[in-house]
C-alpha cells in the first residue's frame, strides 16, 4: 500500500464532516484514542490516508509508521480476536454501514490493552468510500467492568441498592447468575427462583422483540436499548427496555442487564395514540387517520386499477334528538349509528367518524371498470341508508331517521384525497337539499352548481337589507266566483339575474337560517297589509295565506313572533292563514300541536299546504287543529285526464268533509277543473285560471269590478261550473 499524500484533515476539515466528528475531534486530543481515515477505492484497495497522532498513546507507534506500513497495526490485534475482527470488518465493509467492535491489542511494549474500535462510511462522488473511525483505548473501563461486580464493593452496592431491575446472567446458557433486589420485588421471583432460570423462562413469547442479542456472544455494548416483553410471576406481562453491558462473570462470558418498565408509558403512548387518531365516543378512526387511510386506499387503488368510493354520511335530523333529548341521547344515538355502520360494511372498508353526527365510509377494490364500482358503491350507500333508518330503540328514546349519502368515487391516477373528501361531502349535501333518505352522486357538473350556491347564499344575505323581497299575491275565490283572500308568495327581485323563483332560493334560506329573518318579513308585511286594508270596504275582508317554513316554525319564539307581528300592526288575527306542509308537522307532533293551538286562541287558522305529497294518515291529521286543506296542484293539473289523481282528490275532499276542514284547490288553471272539483264538494279554489300571482297594485286592481274582463272571465268559469254541477255525475 503506497500512502497517498497525507491530507491534514484535523486542520481542514473536509466538508463531509459533521458536528459529531468535530465534538469527537476535540475529544480525541486530551484521550487515549486516535482518527483513522481508510479509503477503500471504488476497485476494491484500501488506502490508510490518516492516522491520528493519539495511536502513539494507543498502540505506542508514530502515526508515520502506521501510515507507512498498516499491516503493523493488525499485527498487534490479540491472535483470538483476529479472525473476528475480520470478519466483523468485512461485513460492515460489504453492508457499507457503521460498525462498532471492541477486541484485545498487544503493543510491542507488551501490555494487553482493550480497543474499541467504531467507523461509519461516506461514500464519495468518485464511488470510493471513506471510512472514518476512531480507535479507544478501554483498558481501563475494561478492568472496571471486569472487576465490577466481583470485587468493588462500592459497585456491588450500587448493584443491590439499584431501584431499577439489573441482573448478570451468563451469555451463552442465557442463566442467570445474579438479581437485585429491585429485580426480584418487580418480578415476583425469589432470588432462589431467579437463579435457578434462564432468561428464556422471563421472556413472553410470541412478542415481536428487538432485543439486540441480549444473549447472543458478541461483546460490545448494545448501542440502543432493546425492548423486550416478559412474563412475570404473577402472569402478568410487561414491557422492559433493556441496556446491557458485556463483562466477565467468574471467568464466563456474561451480560449486566438493568431492565426499565416501560409498559405504563406504552401504554399512555397508546393512549396518546388512540386519542389522537381514533373518535372517543364511537372508537371509530377520526378525520385524521381517515385522511391516512384513504392515502393508502387511494394509492393502492390506482395501483391495482380497482375503483374505491368515500361515501359521506349524515344523519338526517339528528340535531333534532341533541336539541330535544340532551346530547347524552345524541351520544348513545351516535354509538349505535357507528355500530350499524360497520356491521353493514365489508371488514376492509373503513368507517370513521368526522364530524358531530357525520361519518365516512371508505370503500375498497369495489371493481375495474368505473360503472361496476358505481353500482356496487350504490348499493353499499343503500345498505347504509338502510341501516340507519331503522328506528333507534334505546330506553327512553324512539328516535326514527334516515340518512344522507353522498358518494365520490376513486381511482384515477389524478385524484387526490382532499377532493375525494370534498367531492363526497358535497354530494352528501345535494342529498340532504333533495330531501331525506337520498343518496347522491358527485359528478363535477354538481361542483359547478355548488360554487353557484355559494354564490346565491351571499346575495341571498343582503337580499333583505336591500329591500330585492317582495310579495305577490294571489287571489283565492269561493264558489261563486268572489275573492275572499290572498295567498303571499315571496318574491326576489336580483339585481343582476332578475326575479329568482321561490323554489330556488327558499331551500337555501333554509339550510342557511336566513328563511327566519326573511319569513318574519313576510309575515309583518302581511299582517300590515291586512291592517291596511280594513279602511277600505272593498278590502276589509279579505284574508291572507301565509307560508310558513318548517325552520321557522321552529323557533322557540315562533309563537311571540306572530302575535308580536299581529298586535305591532294592528291586524286582525282572524285574518290571517298560516299554510304549514306535511314533512314540517311531522317532525315534532305535540311541540307543532301546542304552537298552533296558542295561535288558534288568538284567532289565526291553519291550511295544510301541498296536501296529498306527503304520507300523513287520517289518524294524524285528527290530532291537528287544523282549517283547511290545501290540495296540491300535482293532483289538480291532471285531474280531468287522470283516473287515478280524481280518485285521489275526491278521497281527500271526502276525508276533508269527514274531518269538518275546508278543502282549497290550488294550481286550478281550466274551466274543467273547477267543474270537477265543484262537482265533488270542493268550493274554495286558487289559481291561474282565477288569477296569477301579481303585485299588490295589480291585485287590488283586481277587485275592483270595474275591471271587466278579469271579472267576466271568473263568472265564465263559475257559470260553467254551475251548468256541470247541474248535471249528473257520471
Ligand atoms: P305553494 O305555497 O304551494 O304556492 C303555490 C305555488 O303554486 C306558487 O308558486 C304559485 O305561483 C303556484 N301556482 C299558483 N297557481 C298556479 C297555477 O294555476 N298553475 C301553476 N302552474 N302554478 C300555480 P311559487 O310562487 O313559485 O312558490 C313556490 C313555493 O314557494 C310555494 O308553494 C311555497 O312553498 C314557497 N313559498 C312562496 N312564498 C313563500 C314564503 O313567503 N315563505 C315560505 N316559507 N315559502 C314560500
Ligand atoms: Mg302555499
Ligand atoms: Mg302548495
Amino acid at each position: 500500500m503506497t500512502p497517498p499524500p497525507r491530507p491534514n484533515r484535523l486542520v481542514d476539515p473536509p466538508q463531509h464532516r459533521t458536528r459529531a466528528d468535530d465534538r469527537l475531534l476535540a475529544v480525541a486530543r486530551g484521550m487515549p484514542a486516535f482518527l483513522f481515515e481508510v479509503l477503500l477505492t471504488s476497485d476494491g484497495r484500501g488506502i490508510l490516508s490518516h492516522v491520528g497522532e493519539g495511536i502513539n498513546r494507543v498502540l505506542a507507534i508514530d502515526a508515520s509508521e502506521a501510515i507507512a506500513d498498516p499491516e503493523r497495526i493488525l499485527a498487534m490485534v490479540h491472535p483470538d480476536d483476529l479472525s473476528r475482527l475480520r470478519i466483523a470488518m468485512g461485513r460492515a465493509v460489504r453492508a457499507g454501514t457503521p460498525w462498532e467492535y471492541e477486541f484485545r491489542a498487544c503493543p510491542d511494549d507488551g501490555a494487553t490493552t482493550w480497543i474499541s474500535l467504531s467507523a461509519h462510511p461516506a461514500l464519495q462522488s468518485d464511488g470510493s468510500v471513506l471510512w472514518q473511525g476512531w480507535l479507544v483505548d478501554i483498558t481501563e473501563r475494561k478492568q472496571v467492568q471486569l472487576e465490577l461486580l466481583e470485587s468493588d464493593q462500592r459497585h456491588r452496592q450500587l448493584f443491590d441498592a439499584n431501584p431499577i431491575p439489573m441482573w448478570v446472567h451468563d451469555r451463552l446458557t442465557l442463566q442467570f447468575l445474579m438479581v437485585n433486589d429491585a429485580a426480584i420485588a418487580h418480578y415476583g421471583w425469589t432470588r432462589e427462583e431467579f437463579l435457578a432460570m434462564t432468561l428464556v423462562d422471563v421472556r413472553h413469547h410470541g412478542a415481536d422483540d428487538a432485543e439486540g442479542g441480549e444473549g447472543s456472544p458478541r461483546s460490545g455494548e448494545l448501542a440502543r436499548p432493546a425492548t423486550a416483553h416478559h412474563r412475570i410471576k404473577s402472569g402478568r406481562v410487561i414491557e422492559v427496555e433493556l441496556t446491557g453491558q458485556a463483562l466477565t462473570w467468574a471467568g464466563r462470558p456474561a451480560r449486566l442487564v438493568m431492565a426499565t418498565d416501560v409498559t405504563a408509558q406504552r401504554r399512555a403512548e397508546a393512549e396518546i395514540q388512540r386519542l389522537a387518531f381514533y373518535d372517543t365516543l364511537t372508537h371509530l378512526p377520526n378525520r385524521r387517520l381517515l385522511i391516512d387511510r384513504l392515502r393508502q386506499s387511494l394509492s393502492a387503488s390506482v395501483r391495482s386499477g380497482m375503483h374505491g368510493a368515500v361515501l359521506f354520511v349524515d344523519i338526517d335530523d339528528f340535531k333534532r334528538v341533541n336539541d330535544t333529548r340532551g346530547h347524552e341521547m345524541g351520544d348513545e344515538v351516535l354509538v349505535e349509528a357507528a355500530a350499524r355502520l360497520k356491521s353493514c360494511v365489508r371488514t376492509e372498508d373503513s368507517v370513521a367518524r368526522v364530524g358531530g353526527d357525520e361519518f365516512v365510509v371508505v370503500l375498497e377494490r369495489l371493481d375495474s371498470d368505473p360503472r361496476q364500482a358505481a353500482a356496487r358503491a350504490d348499493e353499499a350507500a343503500q345498505r347504509v341508508m338502510n341501516a340507519l333508518s331503522r328506528p333507534f330503540d334505546m330506553p327512553g328514546l324512539r328516535f326514527h331517521s334516515s340518512a344522507s349519502v353522498g358518494v365520490a368515487m376513486f381511482g384515477r391516477a389524478d385524484d387526490r384525497i382532499e377532493d375525494t373528501m370534498m367531492h363526497a361531502d358535497s354530494a352528501m349535501y345535494r342529498a340532504k337539499a333533495a330531501g331525506r333518505g337520498t343518496i347522491r352522486f358527485y359528478d363535477p357538473a354538481m361542483q359547478v352548481a355548488l360554487q353557484a350556491r355559494a354564490a346565491l347564499e351571499t346575495d341571498l344575505r343582503r337580499a333583505l337589507s336591500e329591500g330585492q323581497m317582495r310579495l305577490a299575491y294571489q287571489a283565492q275565490v269561493d264558489a261563486s266566483g268572489r275573492t275572499f283572500g290572498a295567498e303571499v308568495l315571496l318574491r326576489w327581485q336580483h339585481p343582476e339575474r332578475g326575479p329568482i323563483p321561490p323554489m330556488d332560493f327558499i331551500p337555501l334560506a333554509e339550510e342557511t337560517g336566513l328563511i327566519v329573518p326573511i319569513g318574519q318579513w313576510v309575515l309583518e308585511t302581511a299582517c300590515t297589509q291586512l291592517a291596511g286594508w280594513t279602511r277600505k270596504a272593498a278590502t276589509r275582508e279579505l284574508r291572507l295565506s301565509v307560508n310558513v317554513s318548517a325552520r321557522q316554525f321552529r323557533q322557540p319564539d315562533f309563537v311571540n313572533r306572530v302575535e308580536r307581528a299581529l298586535s305591532d300592526s294592528g291586524a286582525d288575527p282572524a285574518r290571517l292563514r298560516l299554510e304549514l306542509t306535511e314533512s314540517l308537522l311531522l317532525d315534532n307532533i305535540n311541540d307543532c300541536i301546542a304552537k298552533m293551538q296558542s295561535l288558534k286562541s288568538m284567532g289565526v287558522s291553519f291550511a295544510l299546504d301541498d296536501f296529498g305529497t306527503g304520507y300523513s294518515s287520517l289518524s294524524y291529521l285528527r290530532r291537528l287543529p287544523l282549517d283547511e286543506l290545501k290540495i296540491d296542484r300535482s293532483f289538480i293539473r291532471d285531474i280531468t285526464v287522470d283516473q287515478s289523481d280524481a280518485v285521489i282528490v275526491q278521497t281527500i275532499i271526502g276525508m276533508a268533509n269527514n274531518l269538518g276542514l275546508m278543502v282549497i284547490a290550488e294550481g286550478v288553471e281550466t274551466t274543467d277543473q273547477v267543474a270537477f272539483l265543484s262537482r265533488n264538494g270542493c268550493t274554495e279554489y286558487q289559481g291561474w285560471l282565477f288569477g296569477r300571482p301579481v303585485p299588490l297594485p295589480d291585485f287590488e286592481r283586481s277587485l275592483v269590478p270595474a275591471d271587466a274582463t278579469a271579472q267576466d272571465d271568473r263568472t265564465a268559469a263559475l257559470l260553467a261550473t254551475a251548468a256541470t254541477a247541474a248535471t249528473p255525475t257520471r
